[in-house]
């Protein structure tokens, strides 16, 4: 036979398929392969099984080896690799990469075994009376492994040394056998078994759900309306027909809630997907699914690749989570990839979110996705109060902590009545922004209505949208002001300043640097929810659905921060995570308060997140969004060019500009920006970096741009192509 294989080298130039001949017809496609290539050996996947060559002339090489006993990759996941390759401008062996773990492709992992002793004297009393004398210990572990059964060895020989198990192992009085097991991950998190009856409500949106015909659903529902029972309950119905389920969530680490809750129900069934997992527990689990034993996986975006057979339902909460955008090779949409998986096996796709992003709930209002609502939270449990606090006074007032006045008051109180709060702020690594404390003014780009972003080095204002530069403010041009803040302020400072005013408080730190480590989320989540501390102070890392049954009062130190980031997407992403935070708070049955601190108290978003208004703030930011020319209604595509050699990587971008360049004189009018540049970040990891950036409302241009792109090849130089990327640097 002869296959087609794809060599699995992460290079733009061998990116095309091979052709080599095996010996025999046995050899199927989704095999790992050994193939010669060049003067090495390297791994490759067969993607396609022939009786013929294509290729006529030279001679055509063989398999060096088979990898798998069964193929690795399914039918679905080879078809599915060849549409993201196209779809996402991804090689085609890093789109295969996708579908297996890294330890898997290197070889790296192998299944464990685990050896077991097993009680095999055919008569007891005979065999104790063989032992000699002196041997106490011989005799102690034979009487123990009578009693057991089995056990493993490295218990035995810990119990009565190595020494005497191995004289019984040849004395024949116990046989070892080798077994594989599975290594498993989270094993200290608990079962949650508890059943519930659905509200009208849920059962209503399962109804829904399982009636429409439309192949996604978007199931808006409030923070707390009880959703994940919803997604049970799909679960359940899906695997009493046969089929399997996956269920992503954004950050799986940070939901352990998650676990409890699937393990409870489904015991082993669950298999989870993540990169927090050791390379041991990441390749069992995978082959749990891979053989068929586990039905559901569950995890981050990496899980909707799980190697499941006959998927009826893929569940994706929290769809409004920048994570399910890949931002780094390869760059792929989560929700894009569920929908071509949920079309090839009949799938139903769920989307969830308290806060629909922008894209999807057009969607469901144009009738493309169906639409299933929420509005009640459980037991009528009220929504917590919010309280805007107006910092500017503060600053008048000569306070310069970032703690207001209210916000000190009520922390007291929490802390005097055995409670917990969470201090939660804002911080995006780079991107600086000014904000006039006094007034609470915010430069923004003319054209663009976008913050704008300090850059140091050329001390100078800037738009990320269409790279118009502004002169650097000294004083307001609103209130003449001198008191500007540049970006926002840190979890230390915040700790260091917490801890003064309230010195017996224990307080916590969850951010970046303090989850460094493989389970360091979920070991300050653990500490906070024994209520070891009284206080958490984190990120946006937090804001991710926790539930915290003490929490009364959650504090928003810098409430607009998020609205001045360089993204036209800050008002929506604003409007999430206060609806988030503020759902942290009283869940349980206390009631909840929230302060939110913001230089803007008048801001409309703010207001509309404050009064959990969603609908309105939709149609607010939709109707700017068709001002502005953002997304939906246009698409933003980012051609970045890198490489270590500046003047290669210049030659790369022009090779790719001018193409593109002649595109836009074509139809100017379908762009709402043009331009090509260096990339805000100028250099990283030692590379270069160039940008053509363009803003367009041509349907499917990003096709031509990535045809354009994939004529361009240049050794040392990478071409990207990005399409609404979460960030531009
Ligand atoms: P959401 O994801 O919509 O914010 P959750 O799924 O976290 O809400 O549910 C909120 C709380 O309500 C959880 O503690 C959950 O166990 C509980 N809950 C959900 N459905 C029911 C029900 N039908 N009866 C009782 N409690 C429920
Ligand atoms: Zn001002
Ligand atoms: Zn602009």
């Amino acid at each position: 036979m002869y296959v087609d294989v794809i060599v699995d080298i992460l290079s733009g130039e061998t990116d095309r398929i091979f052709e080599y001949y095996y010996e025999g017809d046995d050899i199927r496609a989704g095999e790992r392969v050994i193939v010669p290539f060049g003067r090495t050996q390297k791994d490759g996947f067969v993607i396609r099984v022939k009786e013929k060559a294509d290729y006529e002339g030279g001679q055509i090489r063989r398999v060096t080896a088979r990898l798998d006993a069964i193929p690795a990759l399914t039918k679905e996941c080879l078809q599915l690799a060849e549409r993201i390759s196209a779809e996402f401008f991804v090689s085609k062996a890093a789109a295969l990469r996708l579908f297996l773990p890294t330890e898997m492709r290197r070889g790296t992992v192998r299944e464990q075994f685990v050896k077991y002793a097993q009680y095999a004297a055919e008569d007891f009393d005979k065999a104790m009376l063989s032992l000699k004398k002196n041997a106490a210990k011989q005799r102690a572990a034979l009487t123990y492994i009578r009693e057991a059964g089995r056990a493993r060895l490295n218990e035995l020989n810990e119990r009565y040394g190595s020494g005497a198990v191995t004289a019984l192992r040849e004395k024949g009085f116990i046989a070892v056998s080798e077994e594989k097991t599975n290594r498993r991950p989270y094993t200290a998190l608990d079962r949650e078994e508890k059943s519930v009856e659905l509200t009208a409500e849920q059962r209503a949106a399962v109804e829904n759900i399982e009636k429409t015909e439309k192949r996604v659903t978007l199931l808006h529902g409030v923070t707390g309306s009880g959703k994940t029972e919803v997604y049970l309950t799909l679960i359940r119905k899906v695997l009493d027909q046969g089929k399997t389920a996956i269920l992503l969530v954004p950050e799986i680490s940070l939901t352990p809630q998650m676990v409890r809750n699937l393990r409870g129900r489904f015991a082993d069934a669950c298999a989870i997907l993540h990169s927090g997992l050791t390379p041991g527990e990441r390749f069992d689990e995978w082959w749990r699914l891979r053989s068929g034993e586990a039905r559901i996986a569950v995890g981050a975006r990496s899980a909707v690749f799980a190697p499941l057979e006959n998927v009826g339902l893929i569940v994706v909460d929290e769809e409004h989570d920048g994570s399910y955008q890949s931002e780094s090779a390869p760059r792929y949409n989560t929700l894009t990839v569920a929908q071509y998986r949920a079309r090839y096996n009949g799938a139903k796709v769920v989307i969830g979110s308290a806060t629909p992003s922008i894209e999807s709930y057009r969607l469901a209002k144009e009738g493309v996705y169906n639409l299933a609502e929420m509005t009640k939270r459980i037991n009528q449990r009220a929504l917590p109060e919010v309280e805007i606090v107006d910092m500017r006074r503060e600053v008048r007032r000569g306070n310069n902590t970032v703690f207001s006045g209210a916000l000190k008051a009520e922390l007291k109180e929490v802390l005097d009545k055995g409670q917990q709060a969470i201090l939660f702020l804002n911080q995006r690594g780079y991107s600086k922004s000014v904000i006039c404390t006094s007034c609470g003014y915010v430069p923004k780009c003319e054209a663009c209505d976008v913050s704008l972003t300090y850059h140091l080095e050329e001390n100078a204002l800037k738009c990320h949208y269409c790279n118009a530069k502004y002169k650097m403010i000294r004083k307001c041009p609103e209130c003449g002001s001198e008191l500007l803040r540049y970006g926002g302020i840190g979890t230390q400072r915040v700790v260091n300043e917490l801890q003064k005013l309230f010195p017996s408080a224990s307080i916590l730190r969850m951010d970046r640097d303090t989850t460094q480590s493989k389970e360091g989320h979920l070991k300050i989540l653990g500490e906070f929810s024994k209520k070891k501390a009284d206080i958490l102070v984190g990120t946006q890392m937090i804001a991710k659905g926790h539930d915290f049954p003490s929490v009364t009062l959650v504090g928003i130190l810098d409430g607009d921060m998020s609205l001045h980031f360089a993204d036209y997407r800050s008002g929506e992403r604003t409007f999430q995570l206060l609806t988030q935070v503020a759902g942290r708070s009283g869940r349980a049955g206390e009631a909840g308060k929230v302060i939110l601190q913001t230089y803007q108290p008048e801001n409309q978003v703010l207001r509309l997140a404050v009064q959990y208004n969603y609908k309105e703030f939709y149609e607010r930011e939709i109707a700017l969004r068709r001002a502005t020319g953002f997304p939906p209604f246009t698409e933003i595509i980012r051609v970045l060019v890198f490489g270590e050699d500046d003047a290669k990587t210049r030659e790369v971008l022009r090779a790719v500009y001018e193409p593109l360049h002649a595109e836009y004189e074509k139809q100017t009018e379908g762009f709402r920006y043009f331009g090509s540049m260096k990339a805000p970040i100028k250099r990283l990891n030692n590379k270069f970096r160039y940008q053509v950036l363009m803003r367009t409302s041509i349907r499917n241009f990003r096709y031509r741009v990535m045809e354009i792109c994939a004529n361009v090849k240049v050794r040392g130089v990478y071409v990207n192509v990005e399409v609404n990327p979460n960030n531009l640097t």
